[in-house]
């Protein structure tokens, strides 16, 4: 059995710790490999490595940190595929909704090759007279990314690539579920020609988690996972006095008015609620049908999610491939039969759902509730699987009033030919991230991406140009050159420079 261990120092690192996890592959249920769930004194060497990389990687002028991440991007293109395969392999997921993930996160690193540009400060002549003022970025030091199962590839890149070309270094503990793509990554950045320490990973779950949020050289902490940890994130680093972007769940809404394109928001749906068997923190749970649209949604979306095709997700051709884990299928259907129990409508039932050659695999079928309403558990809940809800309301302020209303604040999509609809929803939505005919409305690298409410905690979204503010801070220099013969004398009042 193959077992992943860290990467420190741009090498291999081993661990002490005798505690291992199995990397299962969702679409055969077979173990594939392990991975090593590493103790604090991993993490204390990891953040060592890091905090002695840290005063040459700063000094490092940002147009060279850019080129290397040219390099790396270069990498990553080529790696395009492996890497793909490696998501496909330990998610599920099918390999061309992988590729585009990996594309999504090549993005980022395409925009962290403008730092030199970003990192500019600014700069005021005569604030004072003979005085002058201007701004810096400075890097923090040490910064962690603790990410989840869902997105291997690209949510760490969501993290480190504009970590690391501020100028800080960075320990990154990836989910325990998928280790393999954080490794890959890191070779790639080596190749690319990132120095000794700058990236470094520590595997495990919860023991390396609190030793990050609780290590002295860690100055900020990048998370991407369930709300309820992602408040503990937040809560435990803040207590030890780091900056913190905790991004957390989601139950995102799709507006279905009567006056939309029907056809394209049908399968906008499709794609947005079983796409990566709904394991998206942008997938739209909750179809929200506005007055008389909803018989004929219902009718067509059943049809289509009756027939979705479902296989290993490396088999041209499949739609949906399994979600991640036994427990996952197991409480996904727990979810299913609180619907049915609570009074919604099952129009397509995906429990029982197998998979020719797949028996042991982890999958569930697209499933469809209608009549769903704001008290029951499958609309309260994020379920993270291939279950599709629709809320019936009457008007466009009721869906506006009912989204504003939900404890989580991610994404939200309205599908309506009218502008002044979308201008109304635009302007009184309370999401982070809105959608006007674009079911999955995840901000392009040059834009932040993150959710209000329950969805972040902290003041950062992540990446684009917000990732600049949460990985540097800023320091201001007031400077005056005396002149010979200036006058001047002892001053005890609060200075004013006019
Ligand atoms: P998770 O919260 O279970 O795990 C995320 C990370 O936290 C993992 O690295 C895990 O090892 C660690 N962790 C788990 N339990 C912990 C604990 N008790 N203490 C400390 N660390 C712990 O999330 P997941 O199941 O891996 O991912 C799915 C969740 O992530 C969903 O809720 C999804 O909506 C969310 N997500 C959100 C976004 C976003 O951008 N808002 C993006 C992707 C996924």
């Amino acid at each position: 059995m193959n077992t992943i261990f860290n990467w420190v120092n741009n090498a291999p690192a081993s661990s002490d710790s005798t505690r291992r996890n199995e990397v299962t592959n969702p679409a055969t249920g077979a173990v594939i490999r392990e991975v090593v769930l590493s103790s604090a004194d991993d993490v204390n060497q990891a953040v060592a490595a890091a905090q002695a990389a840290f005063p040459t990687w700063r000094d490092t002028p940002p147009l060279r940190r850019a080129r290397i991440m040219m390099k790396f991007r270069e990498l990553l293109e080529i790696n395009r595929d492996k890497l793909a395969a490696l998501i496909t392999e330990e998610h599920g997921k099918t390999f061309d909704d992988a590729q585009g993930s990996v594309t999504r996160g090549i993005e980022v690193v395409e925009f962290a090759q403008g730092i030199a540009h970003m990192l500019k400060g600014e700069i005021a002549e005569n604030v004072g007279t003979g005085v002058d003022s201007h701004s810096l970025h400075q890097p923090l030091g040490v910064c962690a990314g603790i990410t989840p199962f869902n997105f291997p590839a690209m949510v760490p890149l969501w993290m480190f690539p504009m970590a690391i070309a501020c100028g800080n270094t960075f320990v990154l503990k990836p989910s325990e579920k998928v280790p393999s793509c954080s490794m890959l990554l890191a070779q790639l950045a080596k190749e690319a020609g990132l120095p000794d320490g700058v990236l470094n990973i520590v595997n495990g779950d919860k023991e390396v988690v609190d030793a990050l949020l609780t290590h002295d050289d860690v100055k900020a902490v990048s998370f991407v996972g369930s709300t309820p940890i992602a408040k503990y994130i937040y809560q435990t680093a803040a207590e030890h006095g780091k900056r913190v972007q905790a991004l957390g769940g989601a139950k995102n809404h799709g507006v279905v008015m009567p006056d939309c394109d029907l056809e394209f928001t049908v399968n906008a749906l499709m794609g947005a609620a079983y796409g990566s068997a709904g394991e998206r923190c942008m997938a739209i749970s909750v179809a929200v049908a506005v007055g008389d649209v909803a018989d004929v949604l219902v009718a067509k979306l059943a049809e289509k999610a009756a027939a979705l095709k479902i296989n290993n997700g490396m088999v041209t051709g499949t739609e949906m491939g399994p979600v991640i884990s036994a427990a996952h299928r197991d409480k996904v259907i727990g979810y299913i039969n609180a619907g049915q129990n609570e009074g919604a409508t099952l129009v397509v039932d995906g429990r029982g759902v197998s998979v020719d050659g797949h028996e042991n695999g982890f999958f569930v079928g697209g499933t469809l509730f209608d009549h769903v309403t704001p008290e029951m558990t499958i609309y309260k809940e994020e379920i993270f699987g291939p279950v599709l809800c629709v809320v019936r309301v009457a008007t466009l302020e009721d869906a506006i009033a009912l989204i504003n209303r939900n404890m989580y604040a991610n994404g939200t999509a309205v599908f309506t030919s009218n502008g002044a609809v979308a201008r109304r929803f635009e302007n009184a939505i309370e999401v982070g991230m809105v959608g006007v005919n674009v079911p999955i409305p995840v901000p392009i690298s040059f834009f932040s991406f993150g959710g209000w409410r329950n969805s972040l905690f902290g003041d950062q979204h992540i990446y684009g140009p917000e990732a600049i503010r949460f990985y540097t801070r800023s320091k201001v220099i007031t400077r005056r050159w005396p002149e010979s013969g200036m006058a001047h004398a002892n001053s005890f009042v609060m200075p004013t420079l006019g």
